[in-house]
């Protein structure tokens, strides 16, 4: 059985089959799901979403891409949806440099009030961290009270080891299986089986042998596959310790 932390359900590429979909999910080997919302509208469906499914959750925050035309009372929303009782972190929230670095600082400036409500209401978080690496790494040095993942993380090993001395959780997904995944592998070489969280980042992201199609968590199983390998544990094992890991960063206790 597999906890997918990071799976957008809310996207409209799921809205022919959306119910269809997550209902098979708990017969086929998908035990938890979170839906991490990117911005006021989408945290609200992923909450609709977490409310139909007794193994669904969400998380609530304001993506690095969606920072413009913020409502006045963005931050209140936030808090608002975080409080529900299947809100299990504020994310995903962080810094992306790749698609426009032209607001840096706005990026930032979000990111950080979102680390410090995460904190007021004792919430892990879930860190969106593309191509800002310094910046990211910088801000959550300042921020020693926030805890969570660094989802999909894509930084160097060096940076990794300072993160899992912070205490940070490291999420892996898809392109572990691809390639030229070399960088990733290292940072998975490095990282201890009680720090991986696995994530399908549904509906991006498909592993091998479904690369380029809509992804969802049921493929978690190449994930899987690859890092077991890697670590020299059975399949079963690793599903298992990383399911036990979501549960703990969460706070999951079912
Ligand atoms: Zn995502």
């Amino acid at each position: 059985m597999y906890f997918d932390t990071h799976a957008h359900y809310d996207d409209k590429a799921f809205d022919a089959d959306r119910n269809e979909l997550l209902s098979r999910f708990p017969a086929e080997g998908v035990e938890f799901v979170i839906d991490p919302g990117c911005d006021i509208p989408s945290s609200e469906m992923a909450c609709r979403i977490a409310e139909g499914y007794d193994f669904a959750f969400f998380a609530a925050g304001v993506h690095p891409e969606e920072i413009s035309d913020l409502p006045f009372d963005w931050l209140a929303q936030i808090e608002k949806l975080a409080s529900h009782s299947k809100c299990v972190a504020v994310g995903e929230i962080g810094l992306d440099y790749y698609w426009d670095d032209s607001k840096k600082e706005l990026q930032k400036e979000v990111f950080e009030a979102q680390l410090k409500l995460a904190d007021q209401l004792n919430l892990p978080v879930i860190i969106h961290d593309r191509e800002a690496h310094g910046d990211a790494f910088e801000i959550v040095s300042r921020h020693k009270e926030n805890r969570g993942v660094f989802h999909c993380y894509s930084g160097s090993a060096e940076m990794a080891a300072e993160l899992l001395k912070m205490g940070w959780y490291l999420g892996f997904d898809g392109p572990i299986t691809y390639k030229n995944a070399r960088k990733a592998l290292e940072v998975l070489q490095i990282t201890p089986l009680d720090r991986i969280l696995i994530e399908t980042d549904s509906p991006y992201l498909s592993p091998v042998p479904f690369r380029g199609k809509r992804n969802d968590s049921r493929n978690l199983c190449y994930i899987v596959d690859r890092i077991a390998e890697v670590k020299g544990i059975s399949h079963e094992e690793l599903a298992s310790i990383t399911a036990q890991n979501a549960r703990t960063v969460f706070g999951i206790k079912t």
